[in-house]
């Protein structure tokens, strides 16, 4: 069931450390069908609804090359989530799960990443499939899907390296 900010029976939440390691910055804005978490997808489909990716400057030049790629990653913000939730009940039935089991919207950083369908670019609005959040939600980045991109930087030694985990 899709949480508003509800505490559900077995759920524990934590008081979260005040300190910022970083800043993020908003690079654009999602426009998308949807108005209510109550509404909005679990996850998106390719053969969802079309969702504007609006980029504002001055970070429209960050889009040239963008064209060549049948499917990108979006990362997002999940601006309206709760963010202190360490055991979740997502059935509501107080059977509780990690928050890092999930890729529930309640995390201590929200961040949701979709791999879309890129349909068209117009200027800096990109037109897409596979979107699962609210109309108005901020961008924090894009990239070409990882499958469909091959690194264009020269290799370096670590690419070849295998074997045991180094502690
Ligand atoms: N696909 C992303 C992922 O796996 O990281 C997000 C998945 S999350 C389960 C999608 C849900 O987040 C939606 O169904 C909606 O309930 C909620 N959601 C969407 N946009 C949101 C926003 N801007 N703020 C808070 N919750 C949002």
């Amino acid at each position: 069931m899709v949480r508003l900010n509800e505490i559900r029976t077995n759920e524990v939440a934590i008081a979260p450390p005040e300190t910022v390691h970083a800043g993020l910055v908003f690079i654009g804005r999602i426009s998308t069908p949807w108005t209510s978490r109550m509404e909005t997808p679990r996850q998106g489909r390719h053969d969802g609804p079309v969702c504007i990716i609006e980029i504002f400057e001055p970070w429209g030049a960050a889009l040239a090359g963008v064209e060549r790629f049948e499917r990108l990653e979006v990362l997002y913000w999940l601006h309206q989530s709760r963010r202190d939730l360490v055991l979740q009940s997502p059935g509501s039935n107080g059977e509780v799960h990690g928050t890092f089991s999930l890729r529930s919207p309640v995390r201590p950083n929200p961040i949701g990443t979709s791999i879309v369908a890129l349909e068209k670019i117009e200027g800096n609005r990109l037109f897409v499939r596979g979107l699962d959040c609210l109309d108005g939600t901020p961008l924090i980045d894009l990239k070409p899907d990882r499958t469909l991109f091959k690194p264009i930087a020269p290799p370096q030694k670590g690419d070849f390296e295998t074997g045991q985990v180094h502690m």
